[in-house]
């Protein structure tokens, strides 16, 4: 099976981790550090703060923030339930902002008229969380200036999209939000096993995120209220949890930052390939030409929408995919269908354009080990599988 993505370990990688194994510290030893600087350096952002998944920094991004009972936060229908999940995890209240067909990110021009009707209602947003689809940035000036103006927060899901450029500058920067979170999982760009990094420009910000990555302790005497008592001593400031990285994850992720810009423009040559074999194709792709880079976690191409029975097309296709030994696979099931969201009150209708793309949706095998052979046979199956359906 040719997975639609995939980790690239390299002997250095490999390495790296030995030496840590080896060393005096499993976790809180120096490889944290000198993970925290290759994403800084990467992201061009004054802090990064490296924590076990994304998760757990989209979750303790969102307590930093003051996410809680009573507030709200919305995200896209088009992403992992993650997005979601962490604001119900505050306690808050969620909501979806539908999508841009072309771009398949939160539309700003639907966000702009969902916080107008929200602001007669007295029901803003304490955050706002873009979802960067498949490594492509959301419109983010355009967010920023709603949050200006509706007096929201905004934290970037980049999850898909470490090595992405957007308007002049890396994703992780965080010029137009007040943090941004990226996930290490193995199909992701950069892997660390499970993890993830929180990046921002807040000093304080970041001194919080570090505190509730471990409990809500903190060593500083400066930021203790009285003298410390000795040299053992700490205090708990605040309730925050055990989201720490390990040092044999932050030494595979150090290792692995070094070849992010390699990853990247392999990725751009696969997609490059297949923009031109897909182009007369009854197929969508999404449209990538912003200002800017992809960092291409993904490559979602939808049955196009005017076909009747689109899903019953998809399915056949995909099986017919999977047959051949191709591991396509859908992102994403749109959030608000899922049972525990229509437990809250969602329903089918409410994000006519994620619920759409979904049902003709297809993600084909894209990572940057992939060899010329296994492209050729993702779009000779591709091509079959459209022909065997009438498509072509
Ligand atoms: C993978 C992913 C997450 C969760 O990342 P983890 O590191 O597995 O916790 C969150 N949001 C999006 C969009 C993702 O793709």
């Amino acid at each position: 099976m040719i997975p639609y993505g995939r980790q690239w370990i390299s002997p250095e990688d490999i390495a790296s981790v030995v030496d840590v194994l080896t060393s005096d510290h499993l976790t809180q030893g120096p490889a944290i550090p000198r993970f925290e600087q290759a994403v800084r350096t990467a992201c061009a952002a004054p802090h990064a703060i490296a924590i076990n998944s994304a998760t757990s920094g989209l979750h303790i991004a969102s307590l930093a923030l003051g996410l809680g009972q009573g507030k709200r936060l919305w995200t896209s229908p088009n992403s992992f339930v993650a997005s979601a999940n962490v604001a119900r995890l505050c306690g808050a209240e969620v909501d979806f902002v539908d999508i841009d067909p072309d771009t398949l990110n939160m539309c700003a021009g639907q966000l702009r008229d969902k916080l107008q009707i929200a602001r007669r209602a007295g029901r803003l947003p304490h955050i706002v969380m873009p979802v960067h689809f498949a490594g492509l940035s959301c419109d983010m000036p355009a967010i920023h200036a709603l949050a200006l103006e509706f007096g929201f927060q905004v934290i970037e899901d980049a999850s898909h999209a470490i090595g992405a450029i957007h308007d002049g500058g890396p994703v992780g920067e965080c010029r137009h939000s007040d943090a941004c979170v990226f996930s290490f999982h193995p199909v992701k760009i950069v892997t660390t096993g499970e993890g993830g990094a929180v990046t921002t420009r807040n000093d304080r910000l970041a001194t919080t995120l570090d505190r509730l990555r471990s409990h809500g302790i903190t060593r500083d005497p400066a930021l203790m209220t009285h003298d410390a008592d000795g040299p053992w001593y700490y205090q708990q400031l605040d309730l925050g949890l055990n989201y720490r990285m390990t040092d044999m994850q932050a030494a595979l992720g150090a290792s692995q930052m070094q070849r992010l810009e390699q990853f990247i423009d392999l990725r751009h040559s696969l997609a490059r390939r297949y923009d031109t074999a897909l182009a007369n194709l009854p197929l969508r792709r999404q449209q990538r030409d912003m200002a800017g880079r992809s960092a291409l976690h993904l490559y979602p191409v939808q049955l196009d929408p005017s076909l009747p029975d689109r899903a019953g097309l998809r399915r056949r296709l995909f099986d017919r995919m999977r047959n051949d030994g191709i591991g396509v696979n859908v992102h994403y099931i749109p959030i608000h269908t899922q049972p525990y969201y229509r437990a809250l009150g969602f329903r089918r209708g409410q994000c006519p354009v994620a619920e759409t793309y979904y049902e003709g949706a297809l993600s084909l095998p894209l990572h940057p080990q992939m060899s010329d052979a296994d492209q050729a046979a993702v779009i000779d199956s591709l091509t079959s599988g459209l022909t065997s359906l009438g498509l072509i």
